[in-house]
């Protein structure tokens, strides 16, 4: 099996790498298996990749380990804000076939791919920002004493990351940790390894030294636990389902306790209250949900209308979700793609049927759209409550729940009825209720008027089952580094 093909999309034809990326070369794993992945919008196997298998995340770490012990400890803060910043510079140059990969791979709207390749090109143009102002602070105890801090990189880090933004979310884990002067082994989601591969060759042409960045695909059971459970693995970031980031809290703590962050499900709401400007809160409702079809961590799946609009809003809500067109990724117009896979596909279907099942109005939508890839039509569930398997569980579909509140009391009550806290979000031209609502909410993220606006500049992670740490911003930096307390004495010895 060769480690690069050709690869031909509607927008950009270029060279796919297919290679486990370790040491800065492309390689095939050790134990000859591979991994196939297919076109969400047509079902058709687009190519395969070499997975890594145990042995190969043992080398892949200890090339990182070695990196982190020779040439990139040498390395000066500035070389290292350079080099993420050249990378961002690359991924701007090959902004379009970035782009098709992600649109390929994952199936989603080629307009939205777009928006992830400039927030993964910015997000490591940041993190380069921050590279050489990653610092400690000097404290006063006493004139006998010389006190300060490092904030010293924790050291080889394993990264397991989703589906749902490939791209985004290897740009997400690689910036804060290699502007931190950490080394990485990244694992790709088994159903859309490519768009890694090709950002990882352009961290070569960047000029990251060998090791430092290593991107392997791999299942989660084998390659992913493998990173979980490693002894020589300093520190796990994990994003993807509740059940999962379980299993690596558990597999740290039965190994060397890395440090472990986890970015894990929703069950975010968007709270609309009488007295909000309708027209946008339809808007964002709509974007909140069906945006990405739905595969966002943070999709508005529940929406809480209060009582004086309730009617108004689903009319209403209903025709906007009508108007979101959903087929192939590359057309210029399409807002939603397909699911990720038959498996998704098939949850979502169980969903869709559990809420039918459970009491809930199937107001639109409900079923397949096509008769080819993975698409599910925008649907609406009505007369939701709060104890509903649709509106408990995340479904990672364009599913929407709709619920009716009464007043601020209540909207606040149903909010938090949830082992999540992701993200909520509050419509209302009243500030005080905007204030008083988001301090009330148990969510990593509050929007007030918007929704689904993440920015690598702020903070972004959960409340409660959600997850543990927060990616994104000055706050993610805390991740990826560990303090030490140096103490100096200026004196003899007083004994
Ligand atoms: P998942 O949690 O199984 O997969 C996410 C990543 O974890 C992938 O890279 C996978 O290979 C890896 N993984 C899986 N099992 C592992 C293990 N035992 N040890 C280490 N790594 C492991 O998610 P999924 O099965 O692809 O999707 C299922 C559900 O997860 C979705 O329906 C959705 O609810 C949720 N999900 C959430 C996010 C998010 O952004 N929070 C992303 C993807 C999926």
């Amino acid at each position: 099996m060769a480690l690069f093909t050709t690869i031909k999309t509607p927008t950009a034809t270029y060279e796919q790498p297919l290679g486990l990326f370790i040491n800065n070369e492309f390689v095939k794993g050790t134990e000859g298996k591979l991994i196939e992945t297919y076109n969400p919008a047509d079902e058709k196997l687009i190519t395969s990749v070499h997975e890594a298998t145990e042995v190969d995340v043992d080398i892949a770490v200890a090339a990182a380990r070695k990196a982190l012990q020779t040439t990139w400890h040498q390395i000066t803060p500035s070389e290292r804000g350079h080099l993420l910043m050249k990378l961002a510079d690359l991924f701007e140059r090959d902004f379009e076939t970035l782009a098709a990969i992600e649109s390929l791979d994952n199936g989603k709207a080629l307009s939205l791919a777009r928006i992830d390749v400039a927030g993964a090109a910015g997000c490591l143009r940041y993190y380069g920002g921050w590279a050489d102002k990653i610092h400690g602070q000097t404290i006063e105890t006493d004139p006998n004493s010389l006190n300060y801090t490092r904030h010293e990189p924790i050291g080889v880090c394993g990264q397991i990351i989703p589906w749902n933004f490939p791209l985004l979310m290897w740009a997400w884990k690689i910036g804060p940790a290699v502007a931190a002067g950490n080394t990485v082994v990244l694992k790709t989601a088994e159903q859309t390894p490519l768009s890694g591969l090709y950002a990882s060759a352009l961290a070569k042409e960047a000029g990251f030294p060998a090791g430092v960045i290593n991107t392997i695909s791999g299942y989660g059971r084998v390659a992913g636990s493998a990173i979980s459970s490693h002894m020589d693995i300093d520190k796990v970031a994990f994003t993807g389902s509740t059940p999962v980031g379980r299993t690596i809290l558990q597999a740290a703590a039965k190994s060397n306790l890395k440090k472990v962050t986890l970015e894990l499900g929703g069950k975010s709401l968007n709270i609309i209250f009488n007295d909000a400007d309708l027209d946008n809160a339809i808007k964002w409702a709509n974007f909140g949900i069906y945006y990405t079809s739905g595969q966002i961590c943070c999709a508005g799946s529940r929406i809480l209308v209060q009582e004086g609009i309730y009617d108004e809003f689903v009319k209403r809500f209903k025709e906007r979700a009508l108007q979101n067109k959903l087929g192939n990724p590359f057309d210029e117009q399409t807002f939603q793609g397909p699911q990720v896979s038959q498996l998704q596909f098939d949850r979502i279907m169980g969903y869709i049927e559990a809420g039918k099942q459970g009491g809930a109005t199937l107001a639109l939508g409900g079923g397949r759209y096509g008769d080819k890839g993975f698409f599910i039509e925008p649907t609406v569930f009505t007369d939701v409550t709060p104890d509903m398997k649709i509106a408990q569980e995340e479904i990672f579909g364009p599913v929407a729940a709709i619920q009716k509140f009464k007043d601020e009391d209540e909207a606040i009550k149903i909010g938090n009825n949830s082992n999540y806290g992701l993200a909520a979000a509050i419509h209302t031209s009243n500030v005080n209720t905007a204030i008083r609502v988001s301090n009330a909410l148990q969510a990593g993220t509050v929007w007030i008027n918007q929704y689904n606006m993440l920015s690598y500049q702020t903070p972004f992670g959960g409340y409660k089952e959600s997850g543990i740490g927060r990616e994104l911003g000055s706050y993610a930096l805390e991740n990826y580094t560990q303090v030490k307390s140096v103490r100096y004495s200026l004196v003899n010895a007083p004994f």
